[in-house]
């Protein structure tokens, strides 16, 4: 039983695909693909011994073991150009983190996969990452699952990419343009967040006009796009 989350990000992976699943985990996502036969080929990539050692014993107990192969590695560094991996899905983490594997991971994306990226927080990070390397963002979902609220984004490499105005590196393109329920109530979150940290540095009278002003600016940003109907 893949989660909702993971099975949006299904939806996002090719027929006949070579995916490299970094932060595997339990390979759940690769099982859940090769089982439906959406996938020709996948590595799991894990750099914690223990998820990588529950990647081996669900991938063995699929039976799967002829199209998943479980690799303890750094990164993109559980894939060479000998895999001929096309897709590479990472989730479940921060956005700054998957910025990181993405950074130091150039070598493996010389062949430029697809990228389904699912950062927990810290979205506009990883949208900004994108907008520098020639990936185009072409989907983004939002969805809610016991009480947290996901985004994924999905990117293609292109020659050329427009640059993203400031809010739909914050927002997302796609997201906020769509503004689905759970677009309003994760932004509705996060501006009384913003408010009660604002709050906190104005009472603390600590000079921070410079923090300040980044948090009132996003407030406004915030507010504008709960406001604006279109
Ligand atoms: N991707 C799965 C999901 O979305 O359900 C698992 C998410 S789990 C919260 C994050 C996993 O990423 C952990 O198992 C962690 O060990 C792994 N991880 C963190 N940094 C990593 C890195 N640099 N390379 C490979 N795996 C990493």
């Amino acid at each position: 039983n893949l989660s909702q989350r993971l099975m949006r990000v299904a939806h996002y992976v090719p027929q006949g695909a070579r995916l490299a699943d970094i932060g595997s985990d339990h390979a759940y996502l690769p099982v859940y693909l090769a089982k439906k036969g959406q996938i020709s080929y996948a590595v799991a990539g894990e750099v914690v011994a223990g998820p990588y050692q529950n990647a081996t014993k669900v991938i063995a107990n699929s039976h799967m073991d002829q199209i998943v192969i479980p690799r303890l590695a750094d990164g993109l560094q559980a894939f060479s150009k000998a895999d001929k991996i096309d897709t590479v899905t990472i989730c479940g983490m921060g956005g700054p983190l998957i910025v990181s594997i993405l950074n130091a991971g150039k070598q493996q994306l010389a062949d430029r996969p697809r990228l389904i990226l699912q950062p927990n927080v810290g979205e506009d990070s990883v949208r900004r990452w994108l907008n520098s390397h020639a990936y185009e963002i072409t989907a983004e979902e939002i969805l809610e699952e016991s009480g947290h609220i996901y985004e994924i984004i999905v990117a293609f490499p292109v020659d050329a990419v427009p640059k993203l105005a400031a809010e739909e590196m914050l927002f997302g393109p796609f997201l906020m343009r769509s503004k689905e329920q759970a677009f309003i109530k994760k932004w509705t979150r996060e501006l009384h967040r913003e408010e009660k940290v604002l709050h906190s540095l104005t009472k603390a009278k600590t000079d921070s006009s410079a923090r300040s002003k980044m948090v009132q600016a996003r407030i406004d940003l915030i507010k504008e796009m709960l406001a604006d109907d279109n």
